[in-house]
């Protein structure tokens, strides 16, 4: 067990971060986070905070140092970055981040282990996309194999004469079957040094354009219905990597049964409702998760939640929300631009409280 005082280092400098940070600092421990020059709205919530290139070994040697343990916020931080972290120093083992950057690798390992997803085609040049068409069909919908988040680096292809107007991209991608799916939902469980598994309930989960916008609690008799299986696939998945803290899989519920969309090795934005819904959140149970602690309980606590994002320059009259009736629960991120499309804050209501 990682004592009171000790340091947590947290790679990436988003919101996740940001409320990872926040846990920890409960816990009595400090924070130092890593990022490249940005919006790094973790820093606001951290020890110290160094900005620096992801392959600035310099820095990174200074982290490490300052560090007794080193987790992630981001799935996309280079593998490079964490071989330059010390193995003691990670709980988790980088092979998690390996498998989810990348789409192709996430869905052949959650397949070797049982799972089901879209049918799809690896995608590295146009021959490769006129044959995937053929194989896969349409409608369809084509993604870069790395780097893509919140519906960017994806083109929805309707038909083949569609297709003809979307040049491949010149990466690899993945050209994904579209699933007709009822509703959308995520498993996210906590796993303990130890092996423990628990699991939070699963939300129905809304996307706008590619972004989630909605989780609501209960999710519905089809999502349920199909949570036992999809929790088999992700402890499956947890276990097969020997992962430690927060882990989430998305799936589609389909009339066949659950299919798996990705997985984030780390907290997730359809988790942000444990914060007042749950009775440990995803953040202080990943941060007990990394520390050794004993974890947490994650019954929900209220008979109703949802959890909504506040994107764009709607953040400007977010406080607004605090004079509705129902108790909201706002959560602004403290970033700097309200850009169209991104992610500035949440806010969770709650229906009334279970027994
Ligand atoms: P992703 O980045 O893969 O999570 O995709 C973002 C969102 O786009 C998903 O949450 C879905 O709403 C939608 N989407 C992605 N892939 C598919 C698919 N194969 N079929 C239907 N909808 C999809």
């Amino acid at each position: 067990m990682l004592a009171p005082g000790s340091t947590i280092g947290i790679l990436g400098g988003g919101q996740l971060g940001r409320m990872m940070a926040v846990a920890a600092l409960q816990l009595g421990y400090k924070v130092v986070g890593f990022a490249p020059e940005g919006d790094n709205v973790a820093a606001d919530a951290c020890t110290a905070f160094i900005t620096a290139d992801w392959d600035d070994a310099a820095a990174l040697a200074r982290f490490a140092a300052a560090c007794d343990v080193v987790t992630w916020e981001f799935e996309n931080v280079p593998l490079g970055t964490v071989a330059a972290i010390p193995d003691a120093l990670l709980p988790c083992p980088p092979r998690a981040l390996q498998v989810a950057q990348d789409r192709l690798s996430e869905k052949a390992f959650a397949a070797s282990l049982g799972g089901v997803p879209a049918p799809y085609s690896a995608v590295s040049s146009e021959a490769d996309f006129a044959a995937a068409l053929a194989s896969v069909g349409t409608p369809g919908i084509l993604k870069t194999a790395r780097d893509g988040y919140d519906g960017k680096g994806q083109w929805r292809v309707r038909s083949v004469l569609e297709a003809g107007g979307i040049a491949f991209p010149g990466v690899t991608c993945i050209y994904e079957g579209f699933v007709m799916y009822e509703t959308e939902f995520s498993v996210i469980l906590v796993r303990g040094q130890d092996g423990t598994v628990k699991f939070w309930d699963s939300t129905a989960n809304l996307h706008e354009g590619g972004m989630l916008s909605l989780s609501v609690l209960p999710a519905g008799a089809m999502v349920e219905a199909q949570v036992p299986a999809a929790r088999q696939l992700a402890a499956k998945v947890a276990d097969a990597l020997g992962y430690v803290g927060v882990l989430t899989l998305e799936f589609f519920a389909t009339r066949e049964g659950p299919v798996f969309n990705e997985m984030a090795p780390r907290v997730h934005n359809s988790g942000h409702w444990t914060i007042e819904g749950a009775a440990t959140s995803q953040f202080e149970n990943h941060i007990r998760a990394i520390c050794g602690l004993p974890l947490g309980g994650t019954k929900t606590r209220f008979a109703s939640i949802e959890m909504r994002n506040i994107v764009g320059d709607d953040a400007l009259r977010a406080h607004a929300i605090l004079a509705e009736p129902g108790e909201p629960h706002l959560h602004l991120y403290g970033k700097a631009e309200a850009r169209e499309g991104r992610k500035m804050g949440h806010v969770t209501r709650v229906g009334h409280a279970l027994k």
